[in-house]
């Protein structure tokens, strides 16, 4: 068999969002601006870097509006922020950045345990958020969350999905995002799931993938020969959502980035100048982190057994 691989992939950093948001050591907003400029340094180009939700459910995320007015000027940076209703929305178009991701799930559990409404009640809400995103100037990346599978409900019915997501093309979305927010998907589930979403979707399709099972890094493979080209990644494979059991990290950004390169993918990170950013954050949280290579001092390329 051939490997079909783009030339170049993009990552999206979501460390400083679903990495931190469910870890109960407050990151100072500092630390945070630290690790944002050391990933810019890295080559990252696009950072999620808070959501805009309310503090006392996710006290690590209280900084929002703080961390964004301290934002370094970088052309050619994207910053991103998450917000689950129309406050974090505007929230976010108050905080001066430029896109908000959004997000549904599909799992009717775990929205209401996430963002306290049914599914039904969050279709009928995803559409004043794209409109106050609009009325603020602001893009929209809408994701599914739980689109492979959910702790409470299992497998997610495909259709469901594909449902969910003609709904937020119908909006105007400038971005979809498949979001594995619980790690269940398997390649062969993959492989269905972008041949039934990619030929709908007229937008850019970002993958966002945790690592629960050990099969993060396998879904992104299967994906790139799919022609995707957008992955969600957080340093160290830090993340995790408050609102779902057991769940664990997203992908790893410099295991990722290292794979990516390593089959010839290009993404413009050096991936030991994230893993930089993944020790500092292990000392700070004081444990190990999900990761791989950010245990191996940095080395320079050549050296690696
Ligand atoms: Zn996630």
């Amino acid at each position: 068999m051939e490997l079909r691989l783009p030339a170049q992939a993009d990552i999206i950093e979501v460390g400083l969002r679903d990495g931190l948001q469910s870890e109960p050591t407050i990151i100072p907003t500092a630390t945070k601006l630290t690790l944002i400029r050391q990933l810019i340094a890295a080559g990252v180009r696009h950072i999620q870097v808070a959501s805009f939700v309310n503090p006392r459910r996710v006290p690590q995320m209280a900084d929002a509006e703080a961390l964004c007015a301290e934002l370094p000027s970088a052309p050619g940076v994207i910053f991103s922020g998450l917000a689950l209703n129309v406050r974090g929305v505007e929230r976010a178009g108050a905080a001066g950045l430029r896109q908000v991701d959004i997000g549904i799930s599909a799992s009717d559990t775990h929205s209401r345990k996430n963002a306290g409404l049914s599914l039904a009640a969050a279709l009928e809400q995803v559409a004043a958020m794209v409109s106050a995103a609009r009325a603020c100037g602001l893009t929209v990346r809408a994701g599914v969350q739980c689109a492979f599978g959910c702790v409470y409900e299992g497998m997610i019915p495909l259709d469901r999905v594909v449902r969910i997501v003609e709904h937020l093309l119908t909006l105007g979305i400038n971005e979809l995002a498949l979001a594995d927010s619980t790690g269940m998907a398997n390649p062969r589930q993959m492989a269905d799931m972008l041949d039934a979403v990619l030929p709908r979707a007229q937008v850019p399709v970002t993958l966002h993938l945790h690592d629960t099972r050990g099969m993060g890094l396998t879904n992104v493979l299967v994906a790139l020969q799919y022609g995707v080209t957008r992955f969600d990644a957080a340093f160290g494979g830090l993340g995790g959502c408050p609102f779902i059991a057991g769940a664990t990290g997203n992908i790893a950004t410099e295991d990722t980035v290292n794979m990516l390169e390593q089959v010839g993918v290009a993404t413009g990170i050096d991936w030991r100048k994230v893993a930089e950013c993944s020790r500092l954050i292990s000392a700070c949280l004081a444990r190990e982190l999900p990761g791989k290579l950010y245990r191996l001092q940095a080395l320079p390329s050549g050296h690696m057994h």
